[in-house]
């Protein structure tokens, strides 16, 4: 699942804004729609987005909205020269009582630790599709059982002979940092 963190309501320049809102964020009181409107965008969300299902929004390490997510829109795209990330809107549909995700979560402490970056992932593995586990070689996926999607152990250790050099080179790295027989 998508985790965002979203401020206290604070007025923004509809002008720069890729959805023109006149303020985002979250005040006690809003409605539904008004909590999606003023939070649904824009984030650097990442590749991994486009793979989930459902976005958490959280206010003060508490969960206040849940969206089944449709489709991201590119809504703020940055120059070449901005190194910065592009930023989406997420497009959805606002859970409600009733729906598996909204009672787990709505209402309920925020389920990621706190960092720094307002967009977190986490894995629901009841609520995401039965998925097990991100895949340890770092692509993001998910896995069914286990460490790696198939084949993604073969890329793991590829990489880590690359950051070597040749297996040949590996090799010889590996000897010195464990060498097969301890006797000196
Ligand atoms: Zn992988």
């Amino acid at each position: 699942m998508l985790h965002i963190t979203v401020t206290a309501k604070k007025s923004v320049d509809p002008e720069l804004d890729g959805l023109g809102r006149p303020f985002v964020g979250y005040e006690a009181g809003m409605t539904p729609d008004e909590m999606y409107e003023a939070n649904h965008g824009e984030w650097a969300v990442g590749a991994r987005a486009q793979n989930e299902r459902f976005a958490l929004f959280s206010f003060g390490r508490t969960v206040i909205q849940a969206v089944e997510i449709e489709s991201l829109e590119l809504t703020n795209e940055r120059e070449p020269d901005d190194t910065r990330d592009h930023r989406y809107t997420i497009h959805g549909k606002i859970l409600s009582n009733g729906h598996p995700v909204f009672d787990k979560y709505v209402g309920k402490p925020t389920p990621v630790s706190v960092a720094r970056n307002p967009v977190r992932y986490f894995n629901d593995e009841e609520l995401d599709g039965g998925s097990g586990a991100l895949c340890r070689c770092g692509c993001e996926g998910w896995t069914t059982r286990g460490d790696f999607i198939p084949g993604h152990d073969q890329r793991a250790i590829h990489e880590r002979i690359a950051r070597i050099g040749t297996v040949a080179e590996f090799l010889d790295w590996m000897d010195v940092v464990r060498p097969a027989s301890l006797k000196a």
